[in-house]
């Protein structure tokens, strides 16, 4: 079964040079947003790997012209204008056809085109949002909207370098993925415009690629060298200082544990008035929306999501899931380690059976019950379009919840060890399950650890919550329970743990003198296991 929307077997895209026109937001109440018109040039670089006449590319909404294919000294091989490329649009696949008249040769080739497009008013793509009446222009790209703001292989295995440049209104200032290389001011006819120039981001996956133009403030931190900004709408900076200290200790904590220093050079957070969800994890720039005048509670879930963001950084931005359907290898692991962080920081409040429980098991076993909704952590996806619905409780919270019954079987060290492997080894690509559990299996020694995690990652949960289930007549799970024992006239609790490996098994508790009458068992301590008892 092919996953994939566009192939890339006969050719892989290796660099965007995207050059972005947005001077035409308008301030006001909204009666102007139609002619809010942007335009773009794409310089597209990839590599020929077998005979092919076909170019293909993601775009939706947009008019793509103007196209040349290029080799890689800048001489036309062949352009639409003189009809030596065909450029067809497929509605249903959201692609772009480019159909050349011989053969491509195999080696390094440049398309380039133009395109142009309404700004969105909805949050997904390239869209437009007013703080206070003044226009500004900000992007969401997960899973499949970055084909909606530029043509590209929008596909998370398709990883890329960008270079970005937006010209745009000289009282707005652009943000993106990577620091300011160059900014020329006092551009058009009127002088009133800037292009801003950024510099080449690493390679990274299109769902991550992000900007902003608008007027903003910010704070500004230092993490070592790395400059931490929180940019903020005008008048409002310093209500983000408390969340300034929270990228700092998440960046401390994190780089700490993954022994990976911050993969980019600068961090920005930047809140925005609209956004599908709480916060985005665009790498080198988090899209956020929050209250500024947050009480405790509030700033508690504050907290977690930055920490779930940064986790982010190194799960996801800077190693990916090769396809949508793992995409536990992010979420999962930001749902771990977000908790992992907050844990860190307020050992007091154990965190790991109190809010851990309450954000993420007792929600995931609550929507693993709705048979309609439900689905195995690693769930089968055909085409990056049918992805959307999987951002649910089980990619996010009961994938934290299995991570981290696994990092208690695995124990600390030898799951960090194998996370720096993992990280180590991928860095900059894609990772799937297998070797997520190679890189854990050469840390720890648990050669039977896929056996032990696949029924948890592949199948779903049960109809009858049960403690030993047996779903087909052949799955057994692998249930790791701890057993407390409470003896009459013995303070003390006594602790087993155990593991189910088999449809059934007993369990001889031996009382620690014959005359000790046992009071009570309890299964499940704190609930580690994922399952009711
Ligand atoms: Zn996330």
């Amino acid at each position: 079964m092919n996953r994939e929307v566009i192939s890339t077997v006969s050719g892989l895209p290796f660099a965007y040079n995207l050059d972005l026109d947005v001077t035409r937001l308008v301030d006001g109440d909204g009666s102007n947003v139609d002619s809010e018109i942007i335009q773009g040039h794409l310089i597209y670089s990839f590599v020929v790997h077998h005979p092919t006449i076909f170019v293909e590319l993601n775009a939706q909404d947009m008019i793509i012209s103007n196209s040349k294919l290029l080799n890689l000294s800048g001489e036309i091989i062949a352009a639409e204008e003189n009809s030596e490329i065909k450029v067809q649009n497929n509605e249903n696949t959201n692609t772009y056809l480019f159909t050349f008249e011989s053969t491509l040769p195999e080696e390094e080739l440049k398309l380039e085109l133009d395109f142009t497009y309404k700004l969105k008013n909805s949050p997904i793509g390239h869209y437009g949002s007013y703080q206070g009446g003044k226009r500004m222009c900000s992007t969401k790209f997960e899973p499949t909207f970055a084909r909606l703001a530029f043509p590209c292989v929008d596909q998370p295995n398709s990883k890329a370098i960008f270079t970005i440049q937006i010209l745009h209104t000289c009282d707005k200032i652009a943000v993106s993925i990577m620091p300011v290389q160059s900014m020329n001011t006092g551009l058009g006819e009127e002088g009133k415009w800037t292009k801003t120039i950024f510099q080449q981001t690493p390679k990274l996956s299109t769902y991550i690629v992000a900007w902003v133009v608008g007027e903003f403030e910010y704070i500004e931190g230092f993490y070592e060298s790395v400059p931490i900004r929180i940019y903020t709408e005008k008048g409002m900076k310093l209500q983000a200082l408390y969340s300034l200290t929270l990228v700092y200790k998440a960046i401390q904590i994190l780089t700490e544990y993954t022994q990976i220093p911050i993969p980019l050079p600068k961090i920005d957070l930047i809140v925005v008035p609209k956004l599908k969800a709480g916060a985005m994890e665009n790498w080198g720039l988090q899209t956020l929306l929050i209250d500024y005048q947050s009480s405790y509670s509030e700033k508690f879930g504050i907290a977690n999501t930055i920490f779930h963001e940064f986790a982010h950084y190194w799960f996801g931005n800077f190693v990916t899931m090769v396809w949508w359907n793992e995409l536990y290898l992010n979420e999962g692991f930001a749902v771990f380690f977000a908790s992992y962080v907050q844990d860190k920081l307020q050992s007091n409040q154990d965190i790991w059976n109190i809010s851990f429980n309450l954000l993420h098991l007792n929600p995931a076993l609550e929507f693993d019950t709705q048979e309609d909704e439900t689905h195995p952590i690693i769930c089968p996806i055909v085409q990056a379009k049918d992805d959307d619905s999987i951002f649910d409780n089980i990619s996010y919270s009961k994938a934290g919840v299995i991570i981290k019954m696994f990092h208690d079987k695995i124990g600390e060290e030898n799951f960090k060890k194998g996370i720096r492997n993992y990280l180590q080894k991928h860095q900059y690509g894609n990772a799937t399950t297998a070797v997520l559990q190679e890189a854990l299996i050469e840390a720890s020694g648990m050669q039977d650890l896929p056996l032990k995690m696949k029924s948890w990652l592949e199948k779903m949960k049960e109809k009858e919550d049960q403690i030993q289930i047996d779903e087909d007549k052949q799955t057994i799970w692998w249930i790791p329970i701890t057993v407390i024992v409470k003896w009459e006239g013995i303070n003390e609790v006594n602790y087993i743990n155990i593991e189910l490996e088999q449809k059934q098994m007993e369990l001889q508790i031996i009382p620690p003198d014959p005359d000790k009458k046992l009071l009570w068992i309890k299964l499940n301590q704190d609930q580690k296991g994922y399952y009711r008892k």
